[in-house]
Parts: structure tokens; sequence; C-alpha cells
């Protein structure tokens, strides 16, 4: 007898889309075909829905704490995970941050303390690196083994401005078998963009130009051809970063980026709002025409995976008064509970991707870039019975009241969505059911992730791995 039977949906697999039955025993994907007559503990008529493996969200910022003031989100890692779960996410990978006088191993412990029990998701952790030093660059080689496989370094402040920095930090990952995902932004363009005058939202996004973008992505693309390490560039929202990401795989080179939700969900107009300072993030939105080229370049394949970017910071804490400068507010966007209904809706129910592109972007090829495939990314036997049953043609009405938002506000209020996650299911546990968060809390487990994989582009393996 299965655990759980889910029967009659339209089932994503790795071959394409059929109407099969998933039956999940002892949290693992058991079997996979026309199971009618099968018993099973609980069995669910999924008529109707589309089932996908469950989301995963490669870059979030649980509990964040703002780099210029300290001020602090008001999540954390139950709520976050809570969250997430509802907008169909099973698994997370978060940050660990330097802690002054800590080596990287030492603060991911740290990080990890403050996660362990508290997740009702599995989750794994990319190591911040801002400063490197002969103690630091020994001390990454214990990282791997700790289940960690991907370094963040933040191009626009700290060690990282210094690209000389950066490629020995690639030169290190290329060694170990790990990645290296980068803020693209150049220090001194945005520094030159900053102007004398005083900085409010209506005037935030020409402070951080597409061309700050397009300058650090071009120069770590040479570094990490160079070091020949794998590169990711996380957060990608302009043409000309674009373009250097797409040559870069023209010539054999492991380059794999990503899109937010919020770039693709909205455009620098939001600036001009009344409530612009909710939308200050970095980089920024960006114009219309860029947001349309990264939906061209997920459906495409020049970016290979979606993320939400979220940061809890309260709604009081985002708002400034007209004509104050904004640089206390901490930057960053609360859109965890609604980021992937926002992508199925714009993206796939609006006709820019089919749902199996939506599923290499929304999980299988994060789960093959940071080592977790194919225990995450895929509905397959022996596979952990990480499930979202979505609802494709439910409309509604983005509304905070309705959501479970600790923050108090959410990006894309008042939006008319199409797709809704209804049911959620995180190695055999469900989730989250007809909308709501039904879990335990502290399900959650650390993952120890493998070395990086190339994704997938209508799959088949987006090559190379490793140039
Ligand atoms: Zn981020």
């Amino acid at each position: 007898m299965y655990d759980l039977l889910l029967s009659g949906g339209e089932v994503v697999l790795p071959t394409g889309i059929a109407r099969v039955d998933v039956a999940v025993t002892g949290g693992i994907i058991a079997e996979i075909g026309d199971l009618r007559g099968e018993s099973a503990r609980r069995t669910v008529d999924v008529d109707g829905t589309w089932v996908v493996p469950g989301l995963i969200d490669p870059h979030l910022h649980i509990a964040d704490v703002a780099t210029a003031t300290g001020a602090r989100a008001v999540d954390d890692f139950t709520s976050a995970t809570i969250a997430a779960a509802l907008s169909g996410v099973t698994t997370v990978i978060d940050f660990a941050y330097p802690v002054a006088g800590q080596l990287p191993p030492a603060y991911l412990a740290e990080r990890r303390a403050e996660a362990d029990g508290r997740t009702v998701l599995d989750y794994n952790l990319h190591v911040v690196v801002d400063m490197l030093d002969e103690g630091t660059l020994a001390a990454l080689g214990a990282l791997p083994a700790l289940g960690c496989r991907s370094f963040k370094a933040f191009m626009h402040r700290g060690g990282m401005a210094n690209p000389a920095t950066l490629y020995q930090l690639m030169r290190r990952a290329a060694e170990l078998d790990m990645l290296v995902m980068v803020h693209a932004e150049n220090k001194e363009m945005l520094e030159a963009s900053r102007g004398a005058d005083t900085l409010t939202a209506a005037t935030f996004a020409a402070s951080r130009p597409p061309i700050s973008e397009s300058l650090a992505t071009v120069q770590a693309i040479h570094l990490a051809k160079a070091a020949r390490c794998p590169l990711y560039v996380v957060h990608v929202t302009e043409q000309g970063s674009l373009t250097a990401i797409r040559e870069a795989r023209q010539r054999g080179q492991a380059v794999w980026g990503e899109a937010t939700s919020h770039h693709l969900g909205l455009t620098e107009a939001a600036y001009q709002r009344e409530d612009g300072a909710l939308f200050l993030c970095a980089p920024p939105l960006r114009s219309a025409a860029d947001q349309t080229a990264l939906w061209a370049a997920l459906a495409d394949g020049t970016l290979q995976s979606v993320c939400s970017d979220h940061c809890g910071y309260g709604r009081d804490l985002k708002q400034a008064q007209p004509d104050q400068s904004i640089e206390q507010i901490p930057p960053g966007i609360a859109g965890l509970q609604t980021s992937m209904s926002l992508i199925l809706s714009d993206g796939v129910l609006q006709g820019r991707m089919p749902l199996t592109r939506f599923v290499e972007i929304a999980s299988t090829n994060p789960a093959r870039i940071f080592g977790l495939y194919p225990q995450k990314g895929v509905i397959a036997p022996g596979s952990d019975a990480d499930l979202c049953v979505i609802a494709p043609h439910a409309q509604w009405v983005v509304d905070p009241a309705d959501l479970y938002v600790p923050w108090g506000w959410n990006p894309f209020a008042g939006r008319v969505l199409q797709a809704r996650p209804v049911l959620v299911i995180a190695r055999g546990e469900v989730l989250v059911e007809a909308g709501r968060f039904v879990g335990a809390s502290g399900g959650g487990r650390y993952l120890h992730c493998g070395a990086p994989r190339a994704p997938l582009f209508q799959g088949k393996v987006h090559a190379p791995v490793i140039q």
C-alpha cells in the first residue's frame, strides 16, 4: 500500500506531459503510471490540475539584515519557508553571510544553527565571500564536504569589487568543483551615477543604470573563463547582460543566469508611484523593453532559472516621506508568496513559454545547477516526493489581506493572477492544501549539494558543463 496517490493530473515528467498517477511511499516517489485500483492511505483526485516537481527558489534572503543600516527583516526561517511553500516551493537555497573574525566554515555552521529545525522546507546555503586572505582561501576547501557548492560574490562592494580578488575566488572554486554566483554591478559606475542630489524613489533607477550591470557581467564572464569556473549571474535584469551571457554560451562557456519575479512582473514605472520606495531593490526595476527581453531569454535558453530574491522587510521600514532621501531604506522586495504564481501566470498562461519550460527554470535547472538533481527537480521513481499541484485557471486577485505575509505587503497587490498552487507536498508530507499551510514546522532538512551540472533546455542537456 502506498502512502499517497495523486490520481488523474497532467504530470510534467522528464519525457513531457502525461496524464498519469503518481504514488508516494516513505517520502519518495514510488511509482508513476496507470495506478487505478492500487490502494493508498490517502488518494487525492487531482483531475484538471498540473502536477509539477516541487519548485526550487535558489535565491532568497531569509531574516535579512540591511548592509547599510542594520535594519532587520521581519521574517525568520519558519515564516519565510511557510510563505515559500504557499508559492509551490519545496526547496530553498539561502545564504550564509560573512561574520567578522570567522572563516567561511564557521559562519556556514552559525547560519545552519539559525535554520536547522526551524524550516518547513529542505534547504541549503550559498556561502558569501567578501574578502580573501591565505587563511580564508585554505578554509574554503572544507566546504564541499559540508554540502556547500556555491559561493556568492557582490561585485559592487567589499573585496570582490576588485577583479583580481574575484578571479582568485573563481580559481579556488574551479579547484573545488564549485560554482561562483555574482551580483553584477560595477562599483565605480554606481558611484559615478549616484549624483549629488538627494536620492528619491523617482530618481533611484537612474542611479543604478543598466551599463553598470552590463560592465560587471562582462567582467565576471571574462574572469570565469580564465579561471575555468562555472559562473551563475544572479538577478540578470537588462539587455546588455543578456547579450553577454548569450554570446559567452555560444562560445562554449558555462555561464548561467537567473531572473527574479519582480523584474519579470514590474518595471521602473513603479518608482513613480506614491509608494515607490517599496520597490527599491538592486539592481533596480528596469524598462519595459528589458522586461520583454528577460521573458524572451528564459524562453530561448539564454537564462536558466528564476527566483524570488525575497527580502522580508516590513512595510513601515520601506516607506519614506516625499522628497526624503531613500538612502536609509533597506533594499529588497517581499514577493516570496506570489513569485512562482506570477511567473506561471505571466509566463505560461500568457503564452510566453510552455509549461515544460517553466518546470525547467523553476525546478529542474536550479536542482541541476546547484547539485541537488535527481533527488530534487524531477518527478521520477526514487526522487524525493516533492510535488506541486497547480490549479491552472484559478483566477485570483493578489490581496495581502488574504495572504500569509508577515512583512505586511506584496509587490503584486491588485494584480489578477491565473495559476495557484493548491496542494504542495514535500518529501511525501502535505504542507499546503486548498491554498492553506497545513504542515508541521521544523520538518525541513539541510541538503548536501553535489557538483554543479549543466541545466536543461527543452528536455536536453544544455552543454557545456564546464568549459
Ligand atoms: Zn539577492
